[in-house]
């Protein structure tokens, strides 16, 4: 009997206690919506929404706190994380990675896009146009001879803001003339080069990549650099678009440097190089890839790869 009574009692006690909390708690609950209202809000907490959605006030409170309307009172439509570091200008097909986008940019990868033998009136223009579409900067070594007979698709690839280096006068092999002659093939290019654009490229690159230590010399004298390059994609020859492409992308590594022609090889073989470059310069932007040139490169202070000398 005295369990019994002592249960009863007990069951009593509890409830009393039951009917206590649920008073408190909904103290609490008015208390912080007080708090929420006079601070503005900003918390993104659920439980203390759901509890003020009953009140006009609070929900307007909210408001601040609400993605969509963040946009509206910043006056453009782009996602908060895009509102700093020049993105706006970006094309649609740039990939979206927020995480990536609030660190520094300079910690993306690199590849530089880069052009031999022109220029000339037929592809050069075509792959400037390409670039120009896709908002995509590249380097174009030029041969004094083709500067000589088109010196206004040169000055186009400057005003375009793509970089330029020397790729001798005749598109000789250097290693088989001599220093003094090498020297000319470089400064004689660097010439009309500067007449033609008004810019003295700081970069060479021996014609075929033929490269003896004498020739190196003779490129550092003339306080420039030797690209040689990381990726060959053999356009000249007439190499199928697929085939190219599989190479590029494959065999692409940070700081690289892919070797495409802008003038010569064989009959329509640049055709290909023209149909590859929209699909590379997508792809490797969606693998992560800032595409710069190759001053942009050397200017970061910190490309590995063993190409530039
Ligand atoms: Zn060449």
């Amino acid at each position: 009997m005295r369990g019994t009574k002592f249960f009863g009692r007990g069951l009593l006690g509890a409830f009393c206690i039951a009917m206590l909390s649920m008073a408190l708690v909904g103290c609490s609950l008015i208390r912080e919506a007080q708090f929420v209202g006079m601070t503005g809000g900003g918390s993104g907490d659920t439980a203390t929404s759901s509890s003020n959605i009953e009140s006009g006030q609070e929900t307007a409170v909210f408001a601040d706190a609400d993605p969509s309307e963040a946009k509206q009172e910043a006056g453009t439509a782009v996602h908060p994380s895009e509102q700093d570091g020049g993105k706006l200008l970006q094309p649609p097909s740039k990939p979206k990675n927020d995480t990536n986008e609030k660190k520094d940019t300079k910690s993306r990868p690199r590849v530089a896009l880069t052009f031999d033998d022109g220029p000339d009136h037929k592809y050069t223009e075509q792959i400037l146009d390409i670039l120009k579409e896709y908002d995509v900067k590249a380097t174009f070594f030029l041969v004094g001879t083709q500067v000589k007979k088109y010196p206004e698709i040169a000055k186009r690839i400057v005003d375009e803001g793509h970089a330029l280096g020397n790729h001798s006068w005749s598109h000789a092999d250097l290693t088989k003339l001599s220093a003094k002659d090498v020297a000319q093939q470089i400064d004689k290019t660097q010439q009309i080069i500067k007449q033609a654009t008004g810019v003295s490229p700081r970069l060479m690159r021996a014609p075929y990549g033929a490269l003896s230590k004498s020739v190196l010399e003779t490129i550092h004298k003339a306080d420039m650099k030797h690209v040689a390059w990381t990726v060959d994609t053999k356009d000249w020859a007439g190499t199928s678009v697929s085939d190219m492409y599989k190479n590029v992308m494959s065999n692409t590594r940070k700081d690289g440097i892919i070797l495409m022609h802008s003038f010569g090889g064989r009959k329509d073989a640049l055709d290909h190089t023209v149909k590859l470059l929209p699909k590379i310069i997508k792809d490797l932007q969606k693998d992560g890839y800032d595409l710069v040139t190759v001053d942009e490169m050397i200017d970061s202070g910190d490309y590995k790869t063993s190409a530039i000398k």
